[in-house]
Order: structure tokens, then sequence, then C-alpha cells
């Protein structure tokens, strides 16, 4: 099972600059979102896949013509939440009012009730588990933010199951997607997403992912975009995750897409016996 999904913002929905801190700002800025997304519809098209996109509720205020391609092109639509926040660093009040925010403007647009959900920079941790309260209580069926080893942002190590699987936690029951990895030496490597997929060579990618029985990836419109601008302000091991490999994404992107078949998480749900799948009490 491979799942295809993208989280849709602009070039520098990033974390930690003065470019991602002030949302006030972001209307003033460069907007690249529309030919990047043209982008991404013509590999998809050509290739024939299926694909689930986690959108910004910002976006889809901003630019609705881009919700409104999507599901005209027939596919799905989740949250990537309002502003791009990260999730832990918000109180479950502000999350909660983030989340509404994202799920009224895309369900105004589509006229169907949003059911996914991914967090920015996988932010929902051991720390902030309550998000999961929240979204089952705004309808979300299946979260798609578990990083199941370290992230820059987020990351849920302890999760320990890189696995389609139901998350238990204060009374409630959410199914869960998350990220999955390779094992090498006990140590577990991401490659199926952002700087990770650009980072390593196509030919490992593609054996780890026959390898693999299971697939979730994520991806973003910039990871395609060797002209984006360059947010200067970031670190220097942030620079290099950020913008590594561009140039060279899209073929290995395109290669990924003719090697593999991709399905969406509407197909993904449909097809996981969830009776059998791990339940992980947290
Ligand atoms: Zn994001």
């Amino acid at each position: 099972m491979h799942i295809l999904t993208f989280d849709i913002e602009e070039w520098f929905h990033l974390f930690d600059n003065s470019f991602t801190d002030d949302v006030s700002q972001w209307g003033g800025y460069e907007s690249r979102i529309y030919s990047n997304m043209d982008r991404l519809f013509l590999l998809l098209e050509k290739k024939s896949q299926s694909a689930t996109f986690f959108c910004l509720g910002w976006i889809a205020e901003k630019y609705p013509n881009i919700i409104r391609e999507i599901t005209k092109r027939g596919y799905e639509i989740g949250s990537h939440t309002d502003i791009h926040q990260l999730v832990y660093k918000q109180t479950a009040h502000q999350f909660r009012e983030d989340l509404i925010r994202s799920l009224r403007v895309i369900e105004d647009i589509t006229g169907r009730k949003v059911k996914y959900f991914r967090a920015p920079g996988f932010s929902i941790t051991e720390g902030n588990k309550w998000a999961f309260e929240v979204l089952f209580e705004q309808g979300i069926e299946i979260d798609c933010s578990v990083f199941p080893a370290a992230h820059a942002y987020g990351g849920f190590p302890s999760y320990k199951v890189p696995l389609p699987s139901i998350i238990c936690y204060n009374g409630i029951i959410i199914k869960e997607l998350p990220i999955n990895y390779h094992t090498i030496f006990s140590k577990q490597i991401i490659y199926s997403g952002g700087g990770y997929f650009r980072l390593f060579p196509y030919p490992l990618i593609k054996y780890w992912s026959n390898k693999s029985d299971y697939i979730m990836t994520y991806f973003h419109p910039r990871d395609f975009d060797p002209d984006q601008p360059v947010i200067k302000e970031l670190s220097l091991s942030r620079r290099f995750k950020s913008y590594v490999g561009l140039k060279s994404a899209e073929k290995k992107f395109e290669n990924f897409l003719h090697d593999f078949d991709f399905i969406d998480i509407a197909k993904a749900d449909s097809l996981i016996d969830w009776s059998k799948a791990p339940k992980v009490q947290l």
C-alpha cells in the first residue's frame, strides 16, 4: 500500500524565520502556489495517480480556485490547519480554533466534510496528545500526523508502529496513518517525503520502497520548485534540508510515480482491515 499525500502550502511556510512567523505579512510575499500546483497536477495526470491534499485554510481562503481545482480533478482534500502553527506551541483552545477555521473555509468551498488531517511539522508529540481529542471532536476520522521517529519540529519516537494503527487516548479512538521508515542497524530512516526524499539517491528510495508493504508519502508543492526564493535566515542545517536536491527532485518524483502505484487515503481506508490493525494506547 503506497499512499500519496501533499501538504499544500507556500514556499515560505517553513519554521523558525520571520517570513513564516508574521502571518499578517504573508499576503505580500511572492506567490508560487499556482505554478507549483500546475506542475503537480501535470505529473499526477501523466501517471494517472490518486492523491490526498492536506490544505492550509489560509491557502483555501486566499486561493479558493486551488481547492476547486483539486476537487474538480477528483483528488481528496484534508486539513493542514489554518495558519501552519506548531501544535505543541498552541493551547488546546488555540489548536481547536485554528482547526475549525481551516475546516470551515475548505468545507464551504467543496461542500464536503473534511475527514483527514496532518499537523504542520508533524507537531503532535508525546507532550500534546490532547490534539487527538480535538481532532476526534471536530469529526476528523483519519490522522496522518504521527512521525514515529525524531524530527526537527515534532516527531513521536515512542509511537513505534510505522503502520496503519488505531490510537486510543482518553476514551476516544482515531485511525492513524503514520509516516513509515526503513530500519538500518536499529536506526529509523525516513525517505518518503520532503528533504529526505530529495536527499537520498533514487535507487535507494526505490529499493527501500520495494521492501516496504506500507508507504506514507508527504510532499509539498515547493519540493519540486528550484526557483523558489531562499530564506536566508534559516539555520545552515535547516537551509540544507529545505533546499537540497531541488533541481533533480521533479525527475526523481516522476520516476517514483512511474515505478509505484499510489492510492489516496479513502482508498487506503477501504483496503485496511481496521479490526486487525494494531491498537496504540497513548
Ligand atoms: Zn506544512
